[in-house]
């Protein structure tokens, strides 16, 4: 075989968060599967591994899913095959199960009473344990996903009647689920206790809509009507839309995450629009975190909201001295011979001319593992600015995400074993500030429009990645699952080791 030099490498995952999962379904409408396509293809940010889609013709179900992206795999024959007037569809980002064809959802089922197709964004947090119950009592699984532990929960569950059976197929699960479930009659959309992941209801004609982003409804004309609360299930026929308490409403938890990086910036998440939250967490940063500078520069696209909080507040003027490639693949071939910060550059450029001789902030999300950081500030002084501030719009993330989301092991993530002062010499800044928990909190409650949004003033937000502290509490076993009994302290005092991080550069 002739060696190339070169070998092929995925650009996914970097050094960020992921979120695991989008979900749509619409139920009374003549293009259902078409809306659906749109739906997804507005959501593809939260999954990009596979898409699927399911629509209920009669009593029949019909099921396309590929390991595709939404604009790679739907064409009009699939969208023509897909008949129906009611639909449910997922992207999918693998955390949990495999990453396999068969893992795709929506997840199909036949009961005795008729099909049903499920689609799951969230994690349960004792699927593991349920899954162990459900295949002594006999139950045969046929995918590696958690969420199949719901499917076998509602085909055994005794209640009479739709609600009453996920009542008590709900009862039995741990963790966070925003899912959307079709039936030959209805449609029907749930958020867990908490609401750790959004899901909003919108209206399209006579049409009922339920996506996990309102941007979704944005793109095919639908009105937003309000949010699912925490708690709530809501069974959408041909009479209309009913809501149903299934736990007793208590504060919420809310993943924080998703106002600060997750959800795309033109959606309304919570009750709480991302764009304007993300500005305020920069201007907020500015306040916090002053420092005299001449540029302040966006890391694309995530940190583009926060810098222009922190440029109005600050007066520092701020220009694109990152530009980001928007037409990156999944995979890219990487020479054999090193070129530095190789992997950071498929994606990002420093503007020439822009920065020589200048000091600059740079303004990010969120420090996962600190590796790209320590690139991204490299990369800008190789352009030739003088100084690199860098400003963070989160707190330090120190703990992994059990609720939905894609994270790295706890002792990958940096900050939670080094200090502030570590991290800013690890990544080479002149300077670094975060948020703490309790500003970016407070910055991000004062955007809540609470018309609509199914949290109240009063309600909290999951910070767990942040704190440590999770809302739902562990067993033993999920604690020993899930590697919470590790002995890393909170932070390493003599932590000038890094080696745990990527070694390069
Ligand atoms: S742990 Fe972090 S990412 Fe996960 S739900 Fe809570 S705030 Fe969101």
């Amino acid at each position: 075989m002739i060696d190339t030099g070169f070998r092929s490498i995925p650009v996914f995952p970097d050094d960020r968060f992921h979120e695991e999962c989008a979900v749509f379904g619409i139920f009374g409408h003549p293009e259902a599967s078409r809306m659906t396509y749109l739906g997804l293809y507005a959501l593809q940010h939260r999954g990009q591994e596979g898409t699927g889609i399911a629509t209920m013709n009669g009593r029949h179900l019909i099921l396309r899913k590929a390991q595709a992206l939404v604009s790679e795999f739907y064409t009009e024959t699939i969208l023509d095959d897909l008949k129906g007037n009611s639909s449910v569809g997922h992207n999918r980002y693998a955390t949990a199960g495999g990453d396999s064809e068969r893992d795709l959802q929506p997840l199909t089922a036949y009961f005795s009473d008729g099909p049903m197709a499920l689609v799951h964004n969230g994690n349960l947090t004792n699927a593991v344990e349920l899954r162990k119950e459900l295949e002594r009592e006999g139950a045969l699984f046929a995918t590696d996903v958690d969420s199949e532990v719901l499917v076998h929960l509602i085909a055994r569950s005794k209640g009479s009647g739709l609600v009453e059976r996920m009542e008590i197929a709900l009862g039995a699960v741990k963790g966070s689920y925003s899912l959307l479930a079709l039936f030959p009659d209805g449609l029907i959309g749930i958020r867990d206790p908490l609401g750790f992941r959004p899901l909003s209801i919108g209206r399209l004609g006579n049409a009922y809509v339920l996506a996990s982003e309102t941007c979704a409804f944005d793109l095919i004309g639908a009105d937003f009507v309000r949010d699912v609360e925490p708690g709530e299930m809501v069974v959408i026929n041909k009479e209309g839309l009913e809501s149903h308490r299934l736990f007793s409403r208590r504060p919420g938890a809310p993943c924080v995450f998703e106002l600060v990086y997750f959800s795309r910036p033109d959606s309304r998440v919570f009750g709480i629009p991302v764009y304007l939250a993300r500005k305020k967490l920069g201007s907020r940063l500015a306040k916090d975190h002053p420092v005299e500078a001449d540029l302040v520069v966006p890391v694309p696209d995530s940190g583009v909201a926060p810098a222009l909080g922190f440029a109005e507040r600050s007066g520092i003027p701020l220009d694109m001295g990152l530009i980001r490639n928007h037409y990156v693949g999944r995979t890219f071939i990487e020479p054999k011979q090193s070129i530095r910060h190789f992997g950071v550059k498929i994606k990002l450029n420093a503007v020439p001319g822009l920065l020589e001789g200048k000091r600059i902030v740079v303004v990010d999300d969120s420090i996962v593992r600190g590796t790209t950081s320590r690139k991204i500030i490299s990369m800008l002084r190789g352009a030739g600015a003088k100084e690199v501030h860098m400003r963070i719009a989160s707190a330090p993330i120190v703990s992994p995400c059990f609720y939905g989301i894609d994270t790295p092991t706890r002792g990958e993530l940096i900050a939670s074993t080094h200090k502030n002062e570590e991290i800013r010499r690890y990544v080479k800044a002149d300077s670094l500030g975060y948020l703490s928990v309790e500003a970016m909190e407070e910055e991000i409650r004062q955007c809540r429009i609470p018309d609509g949004s199914g949290h109240p003033e009063g309600d909290g937000f999951c910070n767990a990645c942040f704190t440590g502290h999770y809302p739902i509490p562990f067993s033993t076993e999920e604690r020993i699952q899930h590697g919470l009994f590790d002995t890393l302290s909170p932070i390493n005092p003599a932590a000038d080791s890094f080696d745990h991080l990527d070694p390069e550069d």
